[in-house]
């Protein structure tokens, strides 16, 4: 009986079809290399098969990573913990083991401007993208644009997703600018829909006694604050702006 043989390009093909692309790639290469070392069967199947499990891993930490919408990547090691004494080098090193995200809890990180709030919210990211994790930066002023956006073309359920699914949503220079009334209940949507079922880092100039002025509301700004305080480490910055340092 005659046996009839698949060219090489119609099984990769066929793989690509089945969703199997990490195989279709390294087939080439793999039979290459099981005909030269006399491969068995079982190895040369094993080894094509870790081939899709190591793209599709590498597919996984990219979709991440680009998902997080990050400003920058700075992890912990580029932060200069001798120019913030008075940031506490093992409390920073606590949250980015990501614990707080399986309690659910939040992180408020407050200073001047330059004082390092958004390097450290992003060195958390990075660790918690590692864990694979899910993460999305924004800063409130672009979060409350979108969702007052939203209200407008119908698409705010949609919209609001956004920032109820991550694991981790940072939300970056609250305070920068004051809100309207009606970003003010947009914002309190985001945080009490989040309350408890997934962690929130943000990141703010003003002290949390001004936080009145932001919000507007003295109601709401009470509601935002208990619910992000519930569980909450709080890191006050209270040095100069890095971007002072002189260069050595
Ligand atoms: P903030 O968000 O508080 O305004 P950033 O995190 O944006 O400040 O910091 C401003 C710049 O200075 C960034 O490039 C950041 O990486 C850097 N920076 C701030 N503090 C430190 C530090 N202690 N060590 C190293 N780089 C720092
Ligand atoms: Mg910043």
């Amino acid at each position: 009986m005659s046996q009839q043989i698949i060219p090489i390009g119609q099984i990769q093909k066929d793989l690509r079809f089945f969703k199997l692309s990490g195989m279709a790639e390294s087939l080439d290469i793999r039979i290459k290399q099981a005909t030269d070392d006399s491969l068995g069967y079982t190895e040369f199947l094993g080894m094509l098969l870790e081939d899709e499990i190591n793209r599709r891993s590498d597919n996984k930490k990219k979709r991440l990573y680009h998902g997080a919408k990050l400003p920058f990547e700075k992890g912990i090691e580029d932060f200069d913990f001798t120019f913030q004494p008075s940031i506490k080098k093992q409390e920073i090193i606590e949250l980015s083991t990501c614990h707080f995200l399986e309690k659910k809890a939040n992180i408020i990180l407050i200073g001047q401007p330059g004082t390092g709030k958004t390097h450290l919210s992003v060195a958390i990211a990075l660790s918690a993208l590692g864990r694979s994790k899910t993460v999305f930066f924004t800063t409130v002023w672009e979060m409350i644009n979108i969702l007052q956006q939203s209200r407008a073309d119908y698409s705010y359920q949609k919209k609001i997703q956004m920032y109820l699914k991550p694991d981790l949503l940072i939300l970056d220079e609250l305070g920068y600018r004051s809100m309207a009334e009606s970003t003010v209940e947009d914002f309190f949507e985001i945080v009490s829909k989040r309350y408890e079922k997934g962690s929130i880092i943000v990141t703010s100039n003003k002290p949390m006694h001004l936080w009145d002025s932001v919000f507007i509301d003295k109601t709401l700004t009470t509601a935002v604050v208990d619910r992000l305080m519930h569980h909450c480490s709080v890191i006050e910055i209270k040095g100069e702006s890095y971007r002072f340092k002189k260069r050595d």
